[in-house]
């Protein structure tokens, strides 16, 4: 559902970011991209997000030719994206709730729709009981749970998360990642950039390694490796936490077969079909 063919990206500077990237990833994978700085990483997910256009070669994602895609359909298209940054990017003056809620309003949902949906997403994220609260009142780890609040209050297909433990200690990666695990499991692909070498020994999923510009290993043998012990996770999390990670798988299903019906009109006769 997400496809590269030959893909090469040169920048206006003449700064080749990408060159001749093949690339398949199917509805539903869980995949780490690593590579040095510079390697070309977030090159290839600004082209993902149709931030960016290959200059050679064809992107198709969910049926879609990012190549050709009219300005007007791109805010149809990201609807299917839920992104999380390295630096969270949540509006400074706005409470938690207005934070996560604010993507519903872009989109134009009703606010009883919206009343429903945010306490719930971020009770599984563990964060009910800061809905109130401003950013800069909550720690690292904690911001980055709205950010992934954020994304998935749309209900995205593909989540899009670049270096999103760069700016939290290990602990509290470890719980971002399991985060993105659990809504993983519920069928959301999750394409993660980062630099943790711990993080993606621990999480055994699909490797993609970018150098130069091209894709030097794509280890997908790593996809079926043990499972990681809670203890190892969770570490001394608490058990709302704990709970709260747990939940979030089930709540993601049970919303996905809620919202379909409302998300599939879409302008120029685009259809919701992988
Ligand atoms: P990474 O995310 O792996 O650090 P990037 O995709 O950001 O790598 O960058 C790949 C290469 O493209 C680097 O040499 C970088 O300097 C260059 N680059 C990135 N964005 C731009 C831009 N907007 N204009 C010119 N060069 C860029």
């Amino acid at each position: 559902m997400i496809e590269f063919k030959n893909v090469s990206k040169s920048y206006s500077n003449g700064t080749k970011a990408l060159d001749g990237v093949n690339l398949r990833i199917e509805q539903g994978e869980f995949v780490f991209i690593v590579g040095d700085s510079g390697a070309g990483k977030s090159t290839l997910l600004k082209i993902m997000m149709r931030e960016e256009v290959a200059s050679e070669g064809s992107v198709v994602i969910k049926n879609r030719s990012l190549n050709t895609m009219k300005k007007r359909d791109i805010p149809y298209f990201r609807r299917h994206l839920g992104i999380v940054f390295q630096d969270f990017r949540l509006i400074p003056n706005m409470t938690v709730y207005d934070n996560v809620a604010f993507a519903m309003r872009v989109i134009g949902a009703k606010e009883k729709k919206i009343s429903n949906r945010v306490p719930h997403v971020l009770g599984r994220v563990g964060l009910a009981e800061k809905a109130k609260c401003l950013p800069n009142e909550l720690s690292g780890g904690e911001q980055q749970r709205v950010a992934l609040a954020r994304a998935i209050v749309n209900n995205a297909d593909i989540i899009i998360a670049d270096e999103p433990t760069g700016n939290v200690d290990t602990k509290r990666s470890f719980e971002i990642v399991e985060m993105l695990n659990q809504i993983n499991a519920s069928g959301t692909t999750v394409i993660m950039v980062t630099h943790s070498e711990e993080l993606v020994r621990r999480f055994g999923r699909r490797i993609i390694t970018i150098k130069d510009g091209k894709i030097v290993s794509d280890d997908i043998s790593n996809i079926s490796v043990e499972p990681i012990a809670d203890s190892q996770v969770f570490g001394d999390l608490d058990i709302a936490s704990k709970r709260a990670i747990r939940e979030a798988d089930e709540f993601i299903r049970s919303y996905n077969s809620t919202i379909e019906d409302s998300t599939t009109e879409q302008p120029g006769g685009e259809t919701d079909e992988q």
